[in-house]
């Protein structure tokens, strides 16, 4: 039998699905994810511990899609990682950010719609922000365990615009301004 994770990168990322139901997937799923990463950032410190099922229940997930948040969390936990490859509804699993990770892995999935949420600004200083900012894209890597997202998607922070009306700009700016930064050194 597939595993949790089998299954949710099978129907997220392979062919299981037509193009227009793993769309409604991604976007059914950015939303959860927003909800669930403004819970954690409310107090960052707080470590959620139980099953995937009940964590999920906690988050008000359903277990598939809690499957993608786990797996798109899991490099950036406090130096352990969850059994995702293996994990069942009844795991035992553990939350517990390290925020400056977090905010880097953000950067690097280009999801401006969680790293720009304002519950960071009193979790790291702007100053760090902008020192993560600029290290990740230093980096060169670009790593979207997501999806890529199209000009004319919906944009995945829940505005109901397409992604070209909305974050797509703020996305394209920031590229610039580190790129700029960049050139300085
Ligand atoms: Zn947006």
């Amino acid at each position: 039998m597939a595993t949790l994770l089998e299954t949710w990168r099978t129907q997220a990322y392979g062919n299981g699905l037509s193009k227009a139901d793993q769309e409604k997937l991604w976007q059914e799923y950015f939303a959860l994810e927003k909800g669930f990463y403004e819970e954690v950032l409310k107090d960052p410190s707080h470590v959620f511990e139980g099953t995937v099922k009940e964590l999920a229940d906690h988050f008000h997930i359903d277990v598939f899609h809690f499957t993608g948040v786990l797996d798109g969390i899991d490099e950036s936990l406090k130096g352990y990682h969850n059994p995702i490859d293996s994990m069942d509804e009844n795991t035992q699993v553990k939350i517990e950010i390290d925020p400056e990770k977090l905010y880097y892995n953000m950067v690097e999935a280009k999801a401006s719609w969680l790293y720009g949420l304002p519950e960071w600004n009193s979790i790291l200083t702007e100053d760090k922000r902008n020192e993560l900012y600029r290290k990740q894209k230093a980096s060169g890597t670009i790593r979207r365990e997501g999806k890529k997202i199209y000009p004319n998607d919906q944009c995945p922070c829940g505005s109901g615009k397409k992604y070209k009306k909305c974050h797509m700009r703020i996305d394209q700016e920031n590229e610039l301004k580190a790129m700029a930064a960049e050139a300085q050194q």
